[in-house]
């Protein structure tokens, strides 16, 4: 099986070496492709995004890998957009302009309506206990819903090439922390996300990064939801979500077995910049 990887962060936002040594790792793996994908910029201070004045430079350094490496690895220029409503979103014109070769439309943040400041899902468990407690009176079915209808009308709004880690939220839910994903009313927020996915055409991902880095025992998304995406049809592609070139092949075959036990055989990949199904 030959691999690739179009979710990869470097040092141009929150992940370590430069493009260049991700290429190279990659053909040393025997990669067909490799995408790369920071964080794009978002509208308050951070130290994990791509900053703003360095977006023009990111792109001219990943085109030029592209020409330079174009006889050995196809290298695709893209960005993980957060979706904000009203505010940002893949779709938004300054993203357009970029032409970027695809796009992967990501929720990590949720406002506290109370104080306008933006909270990661994903951050520590400190952090989401104050999102928890602070935003939503300590009712997770009532922050999960959040989560869900933002995926939701993140899809209805913009047109992601790929929906990035779609149970984020499960990253701090560690042994069922929080919830259990077997209760009915959390099967039944993931399974209305499923139906917009499937509306909107979008790849979905299945992403290692939250194993690799120790966070989860699972991929992102669950074993269970795949099979619902399975059985409606939903093209899927298998990324590490690499911030480390050591890391952009972590836990595939695992993942690669999963998938086909599932009845996945094929995934969407970027072929001479076009998706198609390999
Ligand atoms: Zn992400
Ligand atoms: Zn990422």
């Amino acid at each position: 099986m030959i691999y690739s990887n179009y979710h990869t962060h470097s040092q141009y936002c929150d992940g370590h070496m430069e493009p260049e040594d991700y290429i190279k790792e990659a053909i040393r793996l025997g990669f067909d492709s490799i995408g790369f994908t920071s964080h794009a910029p978002l509208p308050f201070y951070n130290t994990y995004t791509l900053k703003e004045e360095r977006v023009q430079e990111y792109c001219h350094e990943i085109r030029y890998l592209k020409e330079k490496y174009r006889d050995i690895i196809q290298v695709y220029l893209g960005k993980e957009i957060d979706y904000i409503p009203g505010i940002m979103g893949t779709d938004s014109p300054k993203f357009k302009s970029l032409n970027l070769d695809y796009t992967i439309g990501s929720v990590h943040l949720i406002r506290n309506t109370a104080t306008g400041e933006y909270i990661g899902v994903d951050e520590s468990r400190e952090e989401f206990e104050k999102l928890l407690d602070y935003v939503f009176g300590g009712d997770i079915k009532k922050l999960v819903s959040e989560y869900y209808s933002l995926i939701r009308n993140m899809l209805k709004e913009h047109k992601p090439d790929i929906i990035g880690h779609l149970d984020l939220l499960k990253k701090n839910n560690k042994e069922g922390r929080y919830f259990s994903e077997n209760e009915e009313w959390y099967r039944e927020e993931v399974l209305k996300t499923l139906t917009e996915v499937e509306n909107s055409g979008a790849v979905l991902e299945v992403n290692t990064g939250g194993i690799s880095r120790g966070y989860i025992d699972t991929f992102y998304p669950s074993i269970w939801i795949l099979k619902e995406c399975k059985e409606l049809g939903i093209p899927i592609v298998l990324n590490s979500d690499a911030h480390n070139p050591c890391d952009l092949n972590t836990y595939f075959e695992p993942a690669a077995k999963a998938l086909k036990d599932i009845g996945y055989n094929k995934q969407r990949r970027l072929f001479k910049g076009k998706w198609v199904e390999i």
